[in-house]
């Protein structure tokens, strides 16, 4: 599954194709992804200016010049690729390797751009993906967003708000971590590696994070630090990706991750000096990578 970094990474190689282009039309193979596409989706986008590319939480918002906003989601295995005639550009490893068969070939934006006709392509061989219509003056209210916390790359995130989530919770803190209430789009591997990094337990009580005056500890100071670092860093590794990649076939978003800590169990922690292995347990059905010895 697409983890925020991937979907932002998908949102900047998109965005040269997308951004200013005309949407002439929307070829749907299909009537529905996860869900049906809403009526008139094909008739309702194509013919409009792609305004601007943006991203909430995993949803990538496709804003047209009518004030409709298209909301597509990555599912499992959705991924978008970029023809232009020329090239397909396509930047990314694979961290799983994703099926190109063009029979999962879904949705085709045809587009006219700056730099003539281009098709935006959304395959996703599991359909778990899914497209979806609204009107951007309501965009905030509509179901995937209202309850929406912080996003984990703007200036928002800090540890005031999270000490002012977090107070009082007898929640383990990897769960607290993981619920979008409280930050948006964070998922289980940066949980994972934000925990790492900043030498805090997944198992220990949230609330043992705020001070009694509801104060967050110098811990989550810290915590909030790695959260913000651990993403960018991500970003900055598929963004190098996608430069790597531009002229190689593939699919925009699956980059290969160096991880710290995730899915390294039985594995030597790499904090500097702490001589521990890295375990595995399991919470609320997810697995948990996290070094017993250094995280406390
Ligand atoms: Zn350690």
């Amino acid at each position: 599954m697409p983890e925020l970094p991937e979907v932002e990474t998908v949102r900047r190689g998109l965005t040269p194709a997308m951004e200013g282009s005309l949407l002439v039309r929307a070829e749907l193979r299909r009537p529905d992804l996860r869900f049906p596409f809403p009526a008139d989706f094909a008739s309702l986008v194509s013919g409009q200016r792609i305004v601007s590319l943006g991203r909430r939480a995993k949803y990538l918002l496709i804003d047209l010049e009518d004030g409709n906003v298209i909301i597509a989601h990555l599912g499992m295995s959705g991924s978008f690729r970029v023809e232009d005639g020329v090239a397909s550009e396509a930047p990314g490893d694979f961290h799983h390797p994703r099926g190109k068969s063009e029979k999962h070939d879904h949705v085709i934006f045809h587009l006219e751009g700056v730099n003539g006709p281009a098709r935006v392509i959304y395959n996703d061989p599991r359909r778990f993906g899914f497209m979806d219509l609204a009107r951007r003056d309501v965009l905030a209210n509509h179901a995937f967003f209202r309850e929406l916390g912080e996003e984990p790359t703007g200036n928002v995130l800090d540890a005031a708000y999270l000490a002012a989530r977090f107070a009082g919770k007898a929640q383990p803190l990897k769960s607290a971590l993981l619920d979008q209430k409280n930050i948006a789009g964070l998922g289980n591997i940066y949980v994972c590696e934000a925990l790492w990094r900043s030498g805090l337990s997944p198992l220990r009580a949230a609330g043992t994070l705020v001070d009694a005056k509801g104060k967050p500890k110098a811990a989550l100071v810290l915590l909030t630090e790695a959260i913000r670092t651990v993403i960018a860093d991500a970003i900055a590794a598929g963004g190098s990706s996608l430069r790597d990649h531009i002229q190689t076939d593939g699919t925009l978003g699956y980059f290969q991750h160096s991880f710290s800590v995730y899915d390294r169990e039985g594995e030597p922690c790499r904090t500097p000096g702490c001589g521990g292995t890295v375990a595995r347990v399991v919470q609320a059905g997810r697995s948990t990578f996290y070094c017993p010895k250094c995280q406390k």
